[in-house]
């Protein structure tokens, strides 16, 4: 008789290790279960300690939407969303665990990103008041970067960042048709000119969606977030509020 493999049992012994020989990604403690706001993380990659100590932005400065600060929202010119949130300024250790999973593949990293966003979103609602959410999305990739890279960041991210909120999301109603090149290194005009026409919805919305959160990994000068937001305008959207992780600082 040939020896089988039972996977089910396989994977949650070994899940069942991996808990109890979990260290702190930052600090190497040793980590036993770690609390977001009543959220636990799926994987333990943080110590209590270290989650404490985030470079969070202070929602309660800004009243949750970071655009009320003056700098931002001059930095950001001819934007088409009326809200933006973002965890925290694209700086360590954000900007080091953002590269490694989109260069060294570690995809936990989107689940820490998720609970992190739900865990400020849930806090910010505590002393703000917003209009109830209808849809959450996420910014696409052209489907030949797509297949270049297997995986969209922003789309693992929302769905689970929905996920935890209870909240719908589609994953294909916003569609790429441009594969453009690359944002980096161009001017606010010349990213406008360049992301042009560069998505479509799939398919009409529902007359009752009029909130939508649109997600995303980083946002630099939300020249990509604001042609999608315009794009849902069109289509019988009230308010778009940007969702991601890190946000650029401007200078
Ligand atoms: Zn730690």
């Amino acid at each position: 008789m040939l020896w089988k493999l039972d996977l089910t049992k396989f994977k949650s012994y070994y899940l069942n290790g991996l808990k109890h020989i979990s260290c702190c990604d930052l600090c190497g403690a040793k980590i036993n279960n770690t609390d977001l706001l009543g959220y636990q993380l799926s994987q333990a990659l943080l110590c209590q300690h270290c989650i404490n100590d985030l470079p969070y932005f202070d929602q309660n400065v800004v009243a949750g939407n970071l655009l009320n600060w003056p700098a931002i929202y001059h930095a950001l010119p001819k934007i088409h969303f009326e809200r933006l949130f973002a965890v925290s300024p694209y700086i360590y250790p954000f900007n080091h665990w953002l590269a490694q999973m989109k260069y060294l593949g570690r995809f936990e990293l989107a689940g820490l990103f998720s609970t992190l966003l739900c865990a400020q979103w849930q806090k910010m609602l505590q002393t703000n008041i917003i209009e109830p959410v209808d849809l959450v999305l996420s910014v696409p990739l052209h489907i030949k970067k797509w297949q270049i890279r297997g995986y969209n960041q922003a789309h693992l991210i929302a769905k689970d960042f929905a996920e935890q909120l209870s909240l719908p999301y589609e994953a294909n109603l916003v569609i790429r048709v441009k594969n453009n090149d690359s944002q980096m290194g161009k001017t606010g005009h010349q990213r406008r000119k360049n992301l042009a026409n560069a998505f479509a919805l799939q398919y009409s919305l529902a007359s009752n969606v009029k909130h939508i959160l649109l997600v995303d990994d980083v946002v630099t000068t939300g020249s990509t977030a604001s042609e999608i937001s315009k794009l849902l305008k069109q289509a019988g959207v009230e308010t778009v509020t940007l969702v991601t992780v890190c946000l650029t600082l401007p200078k």
